[in-house]
């Protein structure tokens, strides 16, 4: 690793991270903000996307491939899917779906396109390496599923067709756009979300009430990690 990309998709989810770092240098690009810092000797540049799969590929190939970042951190808020995820706590996926994708009128499976497939996997390397900071810290985390797609899932029904079609344990929007970017430049990838809401009736105001807190879940643990990384 050479260059680190760290990525939110709202600035409540990089506005923590910012803190943590001194000396930010801003460069505008593509209608969009990179702050490059150097932490401990290590490049790391750091956006937040804005919100949604289109938003948040274009700032993933913006980080590798005009910043030169060989690395892909991502951190943020999601739905919680599976029932032992409560508000505020970690997820970090090993593969990731679009739930919205669908050409199912021609016979294929929900989630795939042809040249795509339906999970992109992350890397198995970094999750572990964090799997191995949140035993150290004493962080409880899942490792599962994370269902992306251009909707905020606010409804039962929605929710358990993801959970049933993907055997998701989350769900948000922008997830599996960064992995498949990812995956398709050859970058490592690491996906992070924690709980701020469950995706049900109550999830709009859930989200407004745990945002702040469970961004900043997500970016304490991430920092940690990026530590471990540099060690
Ligand atoms: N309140 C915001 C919109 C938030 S959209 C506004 O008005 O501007 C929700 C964001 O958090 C997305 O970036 C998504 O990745 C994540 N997320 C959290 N809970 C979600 C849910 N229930 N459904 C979809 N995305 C969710």
């Amino acid at each position: 690793m050479t260059k680190l990309a760290v990525m939110g998709a709202m600035e409540e989810e990089i506005e923590p991270l910012l803190e943590h770092f001194n000396d930010v240098k801003i460069t505008e690009f593509a209608k969009n903000k990179y702050y490059e810092v150097t932490y401990n000797g290590l490049e790391i540049v750091i956006a937040y996307s804005k919100i949604g799969k289109v938003f948040a590929s274009l700032t993933a190939s913006t980080l590798i491939e005009k910043f030169g970042c060989d690395t892909l951190l991502f951190s943020g808020v999601a739905g919680g899917i599976n029932p032992e995820l409560k508000i505020g706590d970690l997820i970090i996926a090993n593969k990731l779906c679009q739930h919205d994708l669908d050409i199912t009128a021609f016979g294929h499976p929900h989630g795939f396109v042809p040249g795509g497939a339906v999970f992109v996997e992350t890397s198995i390397e970094l999750n572990s390496i964090a799997k191995e900071v949140a035993s150290e810290n004493g962080l409880k985390v899942i490792e599962g599923v994370i269902a992306t797609g251009d909707q905020f899932v606010h409804s039962n029904e929605r929710k358990e067709f993801i959970e049933s079609t993907f055997k998701a344990d989350a769900l948000e929007m922008e997830g599996a756009s960064v992995a498949v970017v990812c995956d398709a430049l050859n970058v490592p990838c690491f996906i992070l979300r924690a709980i701020s809401d469950t995706a049900d009736m109550d999830a709009g105001f859930d989200f407004d009430e745990f945002l702040k807190s469970s961004a900043k879940n997500s970016a304490e643990y991430l920092i940690k990690i990026i530590n471990k990384l540099q060690q």
